[in-house]
């Protein structure tokens, strides 16, 4: 696919293309927005517009050997680094460091791209990071976060930040209608498509995630016995952390959890639903849900927000998710600790 298809990203489409006609491109890139809105397919565009063997106007032609090997994730020039068990580990970085160590096989330049790279480990970020201080003239590394915030200061600083924004509603929706019927999703209703548009904060990933019916019952749930934790007993705060800590969602279950707190906060000081907000999600049955947990003191909703970011940081590197959840959702309930 050429560059020129990537949706809903003007800017960093604009300024993709515009390195690829001047050749310039820099050794680092950031890719830097919220999850699912296309950072991962727009690597291997730029990728393929870089790598082309018979550009378009300044673009990749997406039918050329390079073009297709990169589709298909073959391409002997590209190295995709993914987390694994919620962490990049340094054994990960000493392979990066073993394919620039070799000049490019077929095209101008060996690419690394990176996803989900404040999934580093601490030694692993440090390796990094070495490697990105020493010249490469024929590497490109490719960095995808959606938590760059949680990146090294020195990493950050030397990456040119590429700023990815959340799709708008109508775009979310314009391209579920689009979608060909998958068989896994079932029928594909006008409901069920505004439904999964509301819950996806302008991510298609979350989009469709919450296309499947079960998965939108699953949080709907979650949510309205989540309100609920300020009047429950101690044993249904537990018997919730353990059905939130075996959930395997955790990206969708954070954002969803992050994004309740920070609707409730601003319910607290009476400015919910004030603002236009394009990517609030929006139902009746959240919008209640809010305003239950609002009568919560603020200070006591910006410390369970204080509480769910730590344990955010946190998971992945040593943190037991079940005794976090625990904690926090007990406080909750018993009003304990919650200063
Ligand atoms: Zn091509």
């Amino acid at each position: 696919m050429p560059l020129a298809d990537i949706y809903g990203q003007a800017l960093a489409r604009e300024r993709l293309l515009n390195m690829v006609v001047r050749d310039r491109v820099p050794q680092t890139l950031l890719f830097a927005g919220p999850e699912g809105v296309g950072k991962n397919l727009a690597a291997r565009m730029f990728a393929q517009a870089l790598s082309c063997r018979q550009r378009i106007d300044g673009d990749a032609c997406g039918s050329c050997p390079a073009c297709i090997q990169i589709e298909r994730k073959l391409y002997p020039d590209m190295l995709i680094v993914t987390a694994e068990k919620q962490q990049i580990k340094i054994g990960q970085v000493a392979e990066i460091r073993e394919f620039i160590s070799f000049a490019p096989l077929v095209g101008e330049r060996r690419i690394v791209i990176i996803e989900e790279a404040h999934k580093l480990n601490n030694v692993a970020a440090n390796a990094l990071l070495k490697t990105l201080e020493e010249p490469f003239p024929t590497v490109l590394f490719i960095l995808l976060s959606h938590r760059h915030s949680l990146l090294l200061a020195t990493i950050l600083s030397r990456c040119m930040l590429l700023p990815f924004v959340s799709l708008r509603k109508t775009a979310v929706i314009e391209i579920l209608e689009g979608l060909e019927l998958v068989p896994e999703y079932g029928e594909i209703t006008a409901t069920g498509i505004a439904d999964a548009a509301a819950w996806s904060g302008g991510s298609m990933g979350r989009a469709l995630f919450f296309l499947r019916d079960e998965n939108l019952h699953w949080f709907s749930d979650f949510i309205g016995k989540f309100s609920q934790l300020p009047q429950a007993t101690l044993n249904q705060a537990l018997d919730l952390a353990e059905i939130a800590a075996q959930f395997k969602e955790r990206e969708v279950l954070f954002f969803i959890m992050r994004s309740f707190l920070h609707d409730t906060l601003l319910a607290a000081r009476g400015l919910y639903g004030t603002r236009a907000d394009d990517m609030r999600i929006e139902t009746s049955f959240w919008s209640e849900a809010v305003l239950v947990f609002a009568a919560l003191p603020e200070s006591v909703l910006k410390s369970i927000r204080r509480r769910l970011l730590d344990v955010e940081k946190a998971q992945g590197i040593n943190v037991n998710l079940r005794i976090a959840f625990d904690a926090l959702f007990s406080a909750v309930a018993t009003g304990r600790d919650m200063v």
